[in-house]
């Protein structure tokens, strides 16, 4: 766990979530300000980055993210009307929380990309 991290708390549960997946080395909740109908976070238990960092030290558990979020999409019962799994880099893409995260977004029809 790395201090002050949002993301490692709620893995550890030092902050409140609403669980949807805990399995071995990743995890998953609901999104505290949902953007769809569903809208989940996926994370590595350990604390990495972002994307690129975690597919940099560590590509298994980059694919154990997104599976987990294949996984959560099925649970959710949104696999077949299609889902979106987004991570955000940087300013332009609104990035607020530096522990990789996988957001699954569906339930819904969603825009197609930007605005
Ligand atoms: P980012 O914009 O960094 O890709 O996504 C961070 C996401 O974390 C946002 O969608 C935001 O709503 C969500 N978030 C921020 N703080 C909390 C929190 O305390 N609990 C939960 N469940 N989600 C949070
Ligand atoms: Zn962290």
């Amino acid at each position: 766990m790395t201090a002050d991290c949002l993301f490692c708390k709620i893995v550890a549960g030092d902050i409140p979530a609403t669980v949807v997946h805990d399995g071995a080395r990743t995890f998953a909740f609901r999104d505290i300000n949902p953007q769809a109908r569903t809208h989940v976070l996926v994370v590595p238990k350990e604390h990495h980055e972002g994307a690129a960092a975690l597919a940099a030290a560590d590509p298994q558990l980059l694919a154990d993210v997104i599976t987990a979020g294949a996984e959560v999409a099925k649970a959710e019962g949104i696999a077949d009307s299609g889902y979106r799994l987004v991570f955000n880099t940087g300013d332009d893409a609104g990035r607020t929380v530096f522990h990789a995260h996988l957001h699954v977004l569906g339930g819904e029809q969603l825009g197609h990309f930007g605005k």
